[in-house]
């Protein structure tokens, strides 16, 4: 029964017309083995997981997160590689063997600015707390570690060659983590990479998204007294407002799929000093990421034109650049099987009266039922999402596959104080456990059965194209270790 779905996926791109060459079988022993090893760390996992949502940090700040999670893994055997490719909060763990397949799951940790929120159905800030895991990353992160060690034990017990991974990756909110450990070389050898988002329902669509660029526009003016002497100053708030203005008249001229949004992050001092220094926060995105380039070339334009009329000096920095996903057909009907092998979370009545009340807080006007939460979703693939991700660019150099569990009560969307109330609640972690079970059988399945992972690449390399060679967005900026110390909102995920 098993051996036709996973045959099916193979065959569904075409790729095993004369049938698998070996569509292995995850036993029924081994597959209650990982579930019921999930199921044992359970309460361990969960309570980790709501410690780091506790203690939000934000991007390349997950000092505490971070250490966190390396214990987990070191406990359970790993060999950690800490602080790669230049991210002090980055990590790469290993255990298994070097003669098979590698295989890594991603692990988000960051937070979101000025998010903070009691675990509560009510608007309820916590006082003093200047972040809050509006996305779900404490999950994320923790689900990602607890399918790891399941893996681990099972590749020991049943004595599978391969390695498993867990990447640690930070500042997902717009510090591009992964993507400095892809232009470091860091999934070179790994043969597929599997990982999950919490989110308001349950589902291993894989769909593609958007690629982002984004870049501070610094305007650099003369103050003066803006009342005594106002000809003898050159506002370069004046320059930020004019560049907006022309990027707004833009909008008309640009692609349908196209995305640009900004926010002023200095606009100067006093009304009454002209300013002479003055940033505007740029995020360019598109499906495509040649023409999220063409776009930000534009924009680019317009900051110049804006200098110009203005008599300031403009200079920008690149801040991010993300590709957007290449979603694997293989890779998500493996995860597809796998999570209706798990099911779905199923709420108590306590649980149902929180999703109830939270709801009352939620826009309108048409709210998806409660009890969709504890249903799965039709797979679907290559459907075009909005977000953006910086696993876009994971997904351009080794095959990757995702997951949606149900961590929000239905109709909350992710960066809001309703994402923040159920992620501290049993609502999350026990999501959290259904995703962490799902990475641990569609983990062992690629294992148990290489022809799967041939499958996978084979459509990966199809995917890409021919000659494709990958080159990251954000060129050889360092990583912005230091984007979140003037916190100014999230500009990607
Ligand atoms: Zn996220």
């Amino acid at each position: 029964m098993m051996r036709s779905s996973w045959f099916a996926a193979a065959a569904a791109v075409g790729l095993c017309a004369g049938g698998p060459a070996s569509a292995v079988e995850l036993s029924a022993v081994n597959q209650a083995g990982l579930i019921g090893a999930v199921d044992a760390d359970a309460p361990h996992i969960s309570e980790v997981a709501l410690k780091i949502w506790a203690a939000p940090e934000l991007g390349y700040q997950e000092t505490k997160t971070t250490a966190l999670l390396q214990d987990e893994l070191r406990a359970a055997g790993f060999a950690i590689e800490a602080g790669v490719a230049g991210m002090p909060t980055a990590f790469v763990a290993r255990a298994g063997t070097g003669d098979g397949p590698v295989i890594a799951i991603l692990a988000e940790m960051d937070a979101l600015p000025g998010m903070s929120q009691e675990a509560v159905p009510d608007r309820t800030p916590i006082a003093g707390q200047i972040a809050g895991h509006a996305c779900g990353h404490h999950l994320f992160g923790t689900g990602a570690v607890a399918a790891a060690v399941a893996i681990k034990s099972w590749l020991e017990s049943s004595g599978t060659k391969g390695q498993i991974r867990v990447y640690g990756t930070p500042a997902e909110e717009g510090g591009g983590g992964k993507v400095y450990m892809v232009r470091a070389g860091l999934f070179k050898d790994v043969d597929a990479t599997l990982y999950w988002h919490p989110g308001d329902a349950n589902n291993a669509s894989q769909d593609r998204n958007l690629a982002t660029t984004s870049a501070k526009f610094r305007f650099h003016g003369q103050s003066a007294h803006a009342a005594a002497a106002p000809d003898r100053g050159r506002s370069a708030l004046d320059a930020v407002e004019a560049m907006n203005f022309m990027v707004n008249y833009m909008r008309e001229h640009m692609p349908q799929d196209a995305r640009i949004h900004y926010v002023i992050t200095n606009g100067g001092a006093a009304p009454n000093i002209v300013p002479d220094f003055a940033e505007s926060y740029y995020v360019v995105r598109h499906p495509d990421p040649r023409v999220t380039g063409e776009l930000f070339a534009r924009v680019v334009k317009a900051a110049q034109g804006a200098a110009l009329g203005t008599e300031t000096k403009m200079d920008y920095e690149l801040i991010g650049g993300t590709y957007s996903a290449l979603p694997n057909d293989v890779l998500g009907r493996v995860m597809d099987t796998s999570l209706r092998r798990v099911g779905a979370p199923s709420w108590t009545p306590a649980e149902m009266q929180f999703g109830e009340k939270l709801q009352k807080n939620l826009p309108g006007p048409r709210l998806p039922a409660l009890a969709s939460a504890g249903g799965i979703r039709k797979y679907e693939y290559n459907g075009q999402k909005y977000s953006s991700t910086d696993s876009g660019d994971v997904s351009w150099v080794t095959p990757l596959a995702t997951l949606n569990a149900a961590t929000w009560v239905p109709g909350t969307a992710a960066h809001s104080w309703q994402a923040v109330a159920a992620g501290g609640t049993s609502i999350g972690t026990k999501a959290m456990v259904v995703a962490a079970k799902t990475l641990a059988l569609a983990g062992a399945q690629l294992f148990a059965d290489p022809a799967l992972i041939a499958a996978a690449k084979a459509e990966f390399d199809k995917s890409r194209g021919p000659g494709f060679v990958y080159k990251p967005l954000v060129g050889e900026r360092a990583p912005p270790l230091n984007y979140r110390n003037n916190a100014t909102g999230p500009d990607a995920g």
